[in-house]
């Protein structure tokens, strides 16, 4: 119904640099958000506008709307879908972008380069069977964890608008469509580096590699083996980001090659959700039948993710292939005690120690294994956890605890500061997203989505907001299952 117009200027700001047209075509199609009949926006992360440099205050809703659905494209965007391929649940497959279109690049007013994306908003050269949109539930959801992962301190994509369609989508029964607003320092996936190894062309491969070290590790270009660097440090990213899950209790969910970004933040949310009772087999997506992406399996599988990401750059690593494997070798090896430093390095925050000792990691275990076998709200317990009041859970794991903060020299209230700054109020809790979605996507009533946003916002401070969010779920609602977001 609306034109195409790169001369209506729809929200002024934008400041376009479309770096990833230059790769090799085989990287990306152009391609065109399909207009829609009634766009309207639903929500809006003025925030994330404000740090992008984007004039929000003068918006005009109706622009905005048009905008944030696709319906008309911004100046100097030069819209595309980008090709990657995957390891999902363990089989490659060639995939792309089926349901997001790539406007460009925006550069913030720090220089700072960001991927702004429209997700579900029309069919591309690689929808395969898929009808290339999103209906609203899975769009507000990843906009609300999304921005909770964000305001714990956790490297991830962000969101910064969702507008309904007016259009339904079919799912098992039609549901609103709408788009969502993905905002990421690139969309460089590990499926990506697949992608570009299957071209079998160490030029073609070596110009992503290039590319993407330009962007997101610009000190390691021109070193001794750069390569081996870039690999190295995707590694650590990548202990550092899925120790970081952890530590909060978050489960991913749906850890295919694909949805793992080389800049090290979290991306694709989809069957995502948190842990309430501190269980590590927990597994909440209905499509993990085999427990696969489970909590305690998450750092395993970005092992073997990372593995794969190797694997493509082999031809970089070094000209004869067994020496190349030799040096991939190496540098896997490198994880899982990189993962353990971060994850203990958190853990000790968590629990108030400034210092290490031996035996930590064990302190550690034995407070996690009782919160186990008692069933115990892993967000809750470590708040609540307090030198002056027994945790009667385990008494003796709580002795012991007090005797171990004896022996730095720090107060009490040092401890409790550290502590509040490293173990959340709030998480989004999946009956408070729930209900966040049932009332906006049936009821049209965003208020108990903005209340729970404004929760999510500041998780580590106590506040009138957090009023009702800091409960577990109620009795009975242990088989919770999330679904993937198509
Ligand atoms: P995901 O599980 O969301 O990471 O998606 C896996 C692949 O399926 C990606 O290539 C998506 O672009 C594609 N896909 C997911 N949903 C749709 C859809 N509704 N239409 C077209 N492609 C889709
Ligand atoms: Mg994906």
């Amino acid at each position: 119904m609306n034109p195409k117009s790169t001369k209506d200027f729809p929200m002024a700001g934008w400041h376009f640099d479309n770096s990833y047209a230059q790769l090799p075509e085989v990287y990306f199609t152009r391609v065109q958000p399909g207009s829609v009949r009634l766009p309207k926006l639903v929500l809006f992360n003025s925030s994330l506008a404000e740090n992008l440099g984007l004039p929000w205050k003068d918006m005009d809703l109706s622009e905005a709307a048009f905008l944030f659905s696709g319906n008309t494209i911004p100046e100097g965007a030069d819209p595309m879908a980008q090709a990657y391929a995957g390891h999902q649940f363990g089989h490659f497959t060639v995939l792309g972008d089926g349901r997001a279109i790539l406007l460009g690049e925006h550069l913030g007013p720090d220089g700072k380069r960001w991927d702004i994306q429209l997700k579900g908003s029309g069919r591309t050269s690689y929808s395969r069977r898929g009808d290339g949109r999103a209906a609203l539930g899975p769009m507000l959801r990843e906009y609300i964890i999304s921005e909770a992962v964000y305001a714990l301190g956790i490297p991830t994509t962000r969101s910064l608008a969702v507008a309904s369609t007016g259009e339904p989508v079919l799912r098992e029964e039609e549901l609103p469509g709408s788009v969502l607003t993905r905002v990421a320092a690139s969309h460089i996936r590990v499926g990506t580096f697949e992608y570009a190894a299957m071209q079998q062309s160490s030029e073609i491969l070596r110009a992503l590699a290039d590319y993407t070290m330009h962007r997101h590790y610009p000190d390691l270009l021109g070193g001794a083996n750069p390569y081996r660097s870039f690999l190295e440090a995707v590694i650590e990213r990548q202990a550092s980001l899925v120790a970081k899950w952890l530590l909060v209790g978050f489960i991913h969910g749906v850890m295919n090659t694909d949805n793992m970004a080389i800049s090290g933040e979290t991306i694709d949310y989809g069957p995502c959700a948190f842990l309430d009772v501190y269980d590590p087999a927990t597994v909440f997506s209905s499509i993990d039948r085999n427990g696969r992406y489970a909590y305690a399996n998450q750092p395993g599988i970005v092992h073997w993710n990372l593995a794969r990401f190797a694997e493509c750059l082999l031809p970089l690593l070094d000209s004869d292939e067994g020496r190349a494997i030799e040096v991939a070798k190496e540098s896997l090896a490198l994880f899982p005690s990189l993962f353990q430093q971060y994850r203990l390095a958190g853990m000790r925050a968590k629990l108030g120690l400034f210092t290490e000792e031996p035996g930590d990691l064990a302190l550690v275990e034995s407070l996690l294994h009782a919160m186990n076998r008692n069933r115990s709200d892993y967000t809750n317990t470590f708040r609540d956890l307090d030198p002056e009041r027994v945790w009667t859970t385990d008494a003796a794991w709580h002795s012991e605890w007090v005797t171990r903060l004896r022996r730095q020299e720090k107060t009490i209230d040092d401890v409790r500061r550290l502590m509040r700054l490293n173990n959340p109020v709030v998480i989004p809790r999946n009956f408070k997203v729930e209900e966040a979605l049932v009332a906006a996507v049936s009821a049209g009533n965003n208020d108990p989505l903005n209340r729970l946003l404004a929760a999510l916002a500041k998780p580590f401070e106590d506040g009138a907001e957090k009023q009702g969010y800091q409960e577990p779920p109620p009795e009975g609602s242990e088989g919770y299952q999330t679904f993937c977001g198509t």
